[in-house]
């Protein structure tokens, strides 16, 4: 069925009564008017009627048989499709009008008949023009509708295209945020993150009593003998794999941060007390001290854990961290592989050695080093055969300091190299002013102990060759006293030096031999000319009569090897004894003399002891 409107520019009446005169009369009124006018008898008609076309208006007469008007109109404004046609009823006077049911029933108006031409006119354009109004209002309403549709359509995809871009800013920004607080190569948390937790943390502890926290410090040990001798890329490896190890070591709750280069950082939330923090490091400590099976290498590893335990009077949370760094190092200084925990004094300690440096440095500049000088002994000739050269600091304060007491800090911080060579300069200078003296023999000779920190100086060769050139000293007569781990650390360099060294006829003499870990097939092939045995020999010797502890063995080897051996440390006259039965060559020791200032030297070498 097509209820499309057959000639859309005519408006189409449908007229609905019983009487056919009526029909007539109204139909051709209207049609003159230029209406699309159509006729229906009955209520069979009109629905046939607009079944075929809908048309624009409907004037329906009331009284007709069967179906009457209302009726009619009942059954047009049921169905939906005509629902909307206005419909305008038609009732001669004698008609039992009722204008109020027209009215209910849907009708839009009424026409009394017998009707005027003109009235009959004025309501159905009155009527026609209300509905084409009406459908204009729908037509805009539809129109609008779907404008608001598509404008809602369009809003929302704008809508949705801003919150991709939002989500791919957010996304952005949480990536680069990712990037600033996390490390690259491990992915762990970085210093910055590792701070921020770490306040957290504190800010905790101040407010709830409760709560409690620690910090683990972890540095590793030789770390960076694998990157150098290795390359940065099995460095890199080895990083990971001891990132790993250490997060398998810890419960999820605990933050794992790489601090940068190897040092990490772990902070253990709520742990019940020390103890459990201590069984933390422990089981790192093991499981870092297996093998690392890298893709090309096997490499051992182990690290120095520093312990802080956290509490409310901390004030920020970078000094917690700070005294798990200290606790570190003292790991370090201890031996290595191993953990320590923080407590205020090492503070205090951390402290003192700042000033010790700060005040060293200042030492260096203000030149407040003096050599003091301890004779070598000739065992054969009872006579002192040289002097070890032995450095003090004139602290302005605090007077004499050991060597002991700064040469690690100053190896530390890089200042042995202006001390040492100083020490050496000025060594050689009080040799050659010494060999001018008529008491004193030619081959007297100077021994001057070299820290490892200046074998990794290029120019060490050119410094001694410029000392030896400006002091003109014999390098027959002068001896370098070098320690085991200088050899041990950095064997095929150090060889070079050596060579270079001996060379010029310098002797090399292995200092405090016996306290490193050489194994005798590497001194074997270094051009050494003697060992000195440590003073912690000497002195077991006494105390382990029967068999002299170790020192007839080291004698044996620098014999085997055709090395000199000097004693040191020989404090009694049995000592010197025992030595003397092993053919011991020289010997070192308080029974001679302690270290002594240059002035004395002359005085103890003019009144020629012999022991
Ligand atoms: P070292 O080279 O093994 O020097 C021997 C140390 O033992 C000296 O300590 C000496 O005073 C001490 N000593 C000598 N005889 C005896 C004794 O009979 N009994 C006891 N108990 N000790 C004795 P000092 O002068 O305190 O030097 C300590 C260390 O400092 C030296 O050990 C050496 O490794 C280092 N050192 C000293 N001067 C220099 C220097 O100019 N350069 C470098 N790199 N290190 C130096
Ligand atoms: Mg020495
Ligand atoms: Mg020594």
């Amino acid at each position: 069925m097509n209820y499309e409107r057959l000639d859309s520019d005519k408006k189409d009446i449908l007229l609905i009564d019983d009487m056919a005169n009526n029909l007539r009369v109204l139909s051709s009124l209207l049609a003159r008017e230029g209406y699309n006018v159509r006729k229906a008898l009955n209520w069979q008609m009109a629905l046939t009627a607009c079944q075929t076309v809908l048309p624009d208006l409907i004037l329906l007469d009331i009284m007709m048989p069967e179906v009457d008007g209302y009726e009619v109109c009942q059954r047009l404004k049921a169905w939906e499709l005509t629902a909307d046609i206005p419909v305008i009823f038609i009732s001669a006077l004698d008609d039992v009008f009722d204008k109020v049911k027209a009215f209910r029933v849907g009708g839009v108006d009424y026409i009394t008949k017998p009707f005027e031409l003109e009235e009959v006119l004025v309501r159905v354009q009155n009527q026609l023009a209300l509905r084409t109004a009406k459908l204009e209002i729908i037509k805009l309403n539809v129109e609008l509708e779907q404008r608001v549709k598509q404008r809602t359509t369009e809003l929302e995809k704008a809508l949705q295209k801003l919150q991709g871009e939002i989500a791919y800013r957010q996304q952005l920004q949480s990536k680069l945020l990712d990037i600033a607080l996390h490390d690259s190569l491990t992915g762990l948390p970085n210093r910055v993150l590792f701070i921020r937790r770490l306040e957290k943390a504190l800010n905790r502890a101040k407010q709830q009593s409760d709560y409690q926290f620690a910090i683990l410090y972890l540095d590793c040990d030789r770390f960076k003998v694998v990157n150098d001798s290795l390359g940065h890329l099995v460095g890199d490896e080895l990083l990971l794999s001891i990132s790993h190890r250490l997060q398998a070591s810890l419960m999820s709750t605990d933050t794992l941060a790489r601090l940068g280069g190897d040092e990490f950082a772990i902070l253990l939330e709520n742990p019940i007390d020390i103890n459990q923090v201590i069984k933390v490091a422990e089981l790192i400590l093991k499981q870092l001290s297996l093998t690392f099976k890298l893709s090309r290498y096997e490499v051992f590893m182990n690290a120095s854990i520093g312990i802080a335990w956290g509490n409310r009077d901390y004030e920020r949370p970078e000094y917690v961290l700070r005294d798990a760094d200290t606790a570190m190092y003292r790991a370090k200084a201890l031996g290595r592989a191993r953990y320590h925990v923080f407590d205020p004094v090492m503070y205090q300690e951390a402290i003192q050695l700042l000033e010790l440096e700060n005040d060293l440095r200042r030492a260096v500049a203000r030149q407040e080093f003096i050599v003091y000088y301890q004779p070598i002994v000739s065992l054969i000739t009872g006579r002192i055969a040289g002097f070890e050269a032995l450095v003090r600091w004139q602290h302005p304060i605090r007077g004499l300091i050991l060597p002991t007491e700064f040469i690690p800090v100053a190896e530390e911080t890089g200042l042995i190299n202006i001390i040492n060579t100083w020490v050496l300069q000025s060594a050689c200078q009080q040799l050659r002013s010494w060999q001018h003296h008529p008491a004193i023999s030619e081959t007297l000779t100077i021994s001057v102990n070299l820290s490892a920190r200046l074998f990794a100086q290029p120019n060490l060769i050119a410094q001694i060759d410029e000392i030896i050139d400006a002091t003109k000293v014999n390098p027959a007569n002068l001896e370098l006293e070098i320690t085991e781990s200088v050899i041990m650390e950095n064997r095929d360099a150090v060889k070079i030096v050596l060579q270079q060294l001996q060379e010029r006829e310098i002797k090399l003499i292995m200092d405090d031999f016996g306290t490193g870990y050489s194994s005798l097939s590497y001194l074997h092939s270094f051009p050494l000319n003697g060992l000195k045995i440590d003073k912690s020999f000497v002195k077991r010797m006494q105390e382990n009569q029967e068999d002299m502890g170790l020192v007839p063995a080291m004698i044996g080897i620098a014999e085997s090897m055709g090395m000199r051996v000097i004693a040191e440390g020989v404090e009694t006259i049995e000592q010197l004894a025992l030595l003397r039965s092993l053919n011991c060559e020289f010997a070192q020791g308080y029974l001679f003399s302690k270290p002594i200032e240059q002035k004395s030297v002359i005085n103890l070498l003019a009144a020629a002891p012999q022991w």
